[in-house]
């Protein structure tokens, strides 16, 4: 893909960038390696200061970096915005907590093992490349720098092909804020020299946020090399509705959970399963509430719904769509695109699903919602868990019985009751089966590129 911005609501060109030549990549390379050798040595309240001046320069400039958000990547400028508030809040919050989730673990009683003192230390390991995803260009690189940077490690950012603007944005903040040169730095390149990087032996690590094929090979070229590698891949999360649930919350609940970020969150709900008792109660809502949304510019106050950011993006909707009305699915809203410039998708219910259906069995990146009737709480669960992914999971129900058996029985990294999923600073992020592994934020997203060194003084 060229490395370009492309303005998906009008579909055209905004502006083109070079890639990086080999030498320039190099410089990179070995500038993140000298500068992370002086800057594992900095102090917590160094790099807290300088991390705080970068939240401060986020939270000024909003404006802007939702400008360059919604350009880029379509979302409306709302939601950049809120993003943009959010990473400050995540810098902050790394700021304020990464000298306390880092200190020494001292044994509490070191003749156990026979020393006078034994403990676990946290040290950086290195340089890290993070490969990124445009869809919330800002906030998935902030969950990975914020905590590496205060960890004392140095990033170094493979961001995706089409917010290359964003991507200089982020490495021009940390550097007005004071981060030393080399502690972050942008690389414009293509995804097919990424594989070099993570040969490179100066590089460590490696983190990356998007789908199942680039994490795979991303994975296998970090195993070879015996690197270490934090996936945070796609979803298909499930958001069951029980009997004893407040529809009306619950529906709303539910459009949010799908729309948000024009539909292209890897944590958006996109399998409703509604327990049969109220499944048309639901769904009236949930469908009128769906017909109700606006689609159209991203820097329209008053748009609910973006366009997708790429055409790729909308053609494998569409191609998701049409297969499974194809083979019998029903359409209960939307489910065919807009003409005009942009590439627009409306917001879309789908019923009447099979198990032999494509849109079953892989994640739908678009406003498109797949729901599903359950006769009880065992059928909700297996539907819920018929998926290769286990990103987050949503289940409604005001019962305290059903809400431990969600919480027992859903496979996936987080489970939500009464609520969306939602990622904060403070709560562990990620997923297990083919949505990846590892966590990003809290304590353990800064562990995560850390060598929890044993120490034992005699
Ligand atoms: P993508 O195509 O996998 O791209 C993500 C990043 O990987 C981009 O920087 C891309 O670069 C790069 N890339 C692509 N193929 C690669 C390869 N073979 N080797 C190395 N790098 C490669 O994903 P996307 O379409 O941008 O993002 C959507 C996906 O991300 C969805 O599946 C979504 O669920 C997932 N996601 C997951 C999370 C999470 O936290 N679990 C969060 C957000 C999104 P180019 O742009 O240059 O191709």
């Amino acid at each position: 893909m060229a490395i370009a911005t492309i303005n998906p609501a009008t579909g055209k060109t905004v502006k083109t960038f070079e890639e990086l030549s080999e030498a320039e990549l190099q410089q990179k390379i070995s500038l993140a390696y000298d500068r992370w050798r002086s800057y594992r040595t900095t102090s917590f309240a160094e790099r807290a200061e300088r991390m705080r001046a970068a939240a401060d320069l986020f939270e000024k400039e909003a404006d802007l970096a939702a400008d360059l958000m919604a350009t880029e990547m379509g979302k409306t400028v709302a939601a950049a915005h809120a993003e943009a508030v959010k990473c400050a809040y995540g810098m902050r919050y790394y700021a304020d907590h990464a000298a306390e989730f880092l200190a020494d673990e001292p044994l509490a009683d070191p003749s156990a093992v026979g020393a006078k003192r034994a403990l676990g230390r946290y040290q950086p390991l290195g340089p890290v490349l993070a490969v990124m995803p445009w869809n919330f260009p800002m906030w998935q690189v902030m969950r990975f720098a914020a905590p590496a940077l205060m960890a004392g490690n140095v990033g170094l950012l493979k961001h995706a092909s089409n917010v290359p603007q964003c991507a200089l944005y982020l490495q021009d903040v940390f550097r007005r804020a004071g981060f030393p040169d080399g502690c972050f730095q942008t690389l414009l390149i293509s995804s097919r020299r990424v594989e070099s990087i993570l040969r490179d032996p100066r590089v460590v690590a490696a983190t990356l946020t998007g789908s199942e094929p680039a994490g795979r090979s991303v994975a296998a070229i970090c195993g070879d090399e015996v690197k270490h590698t934090v996936l945070e891949l796609g979803g298909s999360d499930p958001f069951v509705v029980m009997p004893s649930a407040d529809l009306e919350r619950a529906a709303a609940t539910a459009v949010e959970a799908r729309v948000q970020n024009n539909g292209q969150s890897c944590i958006a709900a996109k399998r409703f399963i509604v327990h049969a008792d109220v499944f048309d109660a639901f769904t009236e809502k949930f469908v009128a509430r769906m017909r109700e949304l606006k689609v159209g510019d991203p820097f329209e106050a008053s748009t609910d719904v973006g366009p997708v950011a790429t055409e790729q993006g909308r053609a494998d909707i569409e191609e998701l769509v049409e297969d499974a009305v194809s083979a019998g699915a029903t359409v209960l809203c939307g489910g065919r695109r807009a003409d005009g410039p942009g590439w627009f998708y409306p917001p879309t219910v789908i019923t009447d699903i099979t198990g032999d259906m494509r849109i079953h069995l892989e994640e739908v990146f678009g406003p498109v919602a797949s729901l599903y009737r359950a006769d009880g709480i065992d059928q909700a669960l297996e539907i819920a868990n018929a998926t290769t992914f286990g990103l987050g999971s949503n289940a409604w129900t005001n019962d305290e019985a059903e809400q431990e058996r969600f919480i027992a029985d859903l496979d996936a990294g987080q489970v939500f009751i009464n609520g969306k999923t939602v990622s904060y600073p403070e709560l562990p992020f990620g997923g297990i089966k083919r949505s990846g592994y590892g966590r990003e934020l809290s304590a353990h997203g800064i562990r995560e590129f850390c060598n929890l060194k044993t120490v034992w003084i005699g």
